[in-house]
């Protein structure tokens, strides 16, 4: 999940309304079209359904998606699609997969699955969080989901200036973790973070330490032949803090990775990614004189032509049980006999 800064309520909250896309949708809300590049964003991907979070991409699903989008889409290593673009080759209904933040999961879980299928991906790092760290909302996450109910089934989150909340069952713990994080994503950063730590503090059992790579697993992926992009140190919303503060942030970011993967790193990712929101066009400067080749927004639509704020999308945010994956697909499929255009 993006955070660090500006997380909206988990990512996956229960169902927004809708299933799975079958493939002539999935095309239709491809931003790129059939003519254009469209490039999705992952998270997570979880090695079972998380009971808290129903609607969090796991193994099964990540799967059968990957199966959608190869039978679809021309999909391509981003880095590829990018050069591609600029030199007016890119080919019809071409697709992307990426990752942000830099989960530990991506590398156990996605990596084999990618694998499989044969596709590449690339994978936007947060090198702050690398070895053990975790992103505040995450730790958020921790401390709610761990949190024993035998306590009398409250969270105590006084020091938020939030009072005692309930914890009876996934919906009031779902409830829990939205009302910190939407109260906490207000605040200034180092407020913020030192707020969580606070929180943290005061939590008296273990929260998880293993939920971002290891600096191994980012070099895993590189020798496996995905992508490794850079996506800042600490996940700072760019738009908030000074231009030079930025400025470091993206060029920390890149060489860390680059001295991790000893390859270059061409790629860039907008942390929480709005234009004009998390991030501006002095940032996207910033980028373009760093020597980057191209950029990823997390904007639905946009100017797809501008290869330093490529728009990406998330079709499956609105997921729902599993078997309506299945049953999904299977439309997909029956759909796609009466599409003249699939391939
Ligand atoms: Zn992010």
């Amino acid at each position: 999940m993006s955070a660090g800064a500006g997380v909206s309520a988990p990512r996956s909250a229960p169902a927004r309304g809708g299933g799975w896309p079958t493939r002539p949708l999935l095309r239709l809300l491809s931003p790129g079209g059939r003519h254009g590049l469209s490039i999705m964003i992952y998270h997570r991907v979880l090695a079972a359904p998380d009971p808290l979070f129903p609607g969090e991409i796991d193994r099964e699903a990540f799967a059968i998606q990957l199966g959608l989008l190869k039978s679809s889409f021309n999909v391509l290593a981003l880095e590829d699609a990018v050069r591609l673009m600029r030199e007016g080759r890119l080919p019809p209904r071409a697709a992307c997969i990426t990752f942000d933040d830099g989960y530990a999961d991506n590398a156990v879980e996605a990596l084999p699955i990618l694998q499989r299928f044969g596709l590449s991906a690339t994978f936007f790092v947060a090198t702050g969080f690398l070895d053990g760290g975790r992103m505040w909302n995450d730790t958020v996450i921790e401390l709610v989901r761990k949190a024993p109910a035998a306590r009398g089934a409250l969270f105590d989150a006084r020091t938020a200036g939030l009072g005692m909340l309930p914890l009876d069952g996934a919906d009031a713990r779902r409830a829990a973790i939205g009302a910190l994080i939407g109260h906490l994503k207000y605040l200034p950063m180092e407020q913020r973070l030192a707020m969580v730590e606070r929180l943290a503090g005061e939590a008296d059992y273990d929260l998880a330490q293993d939920l971002m790579m290891s600096s191994a697993q980012v070099r895993q992926l590189h020798a496996a032949g995905m992508g490794i992009g850079a996506h800042t140190v600490n996940h700072p919303i760019l738009a908030a803090i000074p231009a030079r503060q930025a400025g470091d942030e993206i060029a920390a970011g890149k060489q860390w990775l680059e001295t991790l993967t000893g390859a270059p790193v061409p790629l860039f990712a907008y942390p929480n990614g709005k234009p004009n929101t998390d991030y501006r066009a002095e940032h996207v400067g910033i980028v373009r004189e760093l020597g980057f080749e191209g950029a990823v927004s997390t904007a639905w639509g946009g100017r797809a032509a501008d290869l330093y704020q490529l728009p990406r999308f998330t079709p499956w945010d609105l997921s729902g049980p599993r078997f309506q994956l299945r049953l999904a697909a299977n439309l997909a499929r029956r759909a796609d006999m009466a599409d003249p255009s699939a391939t």
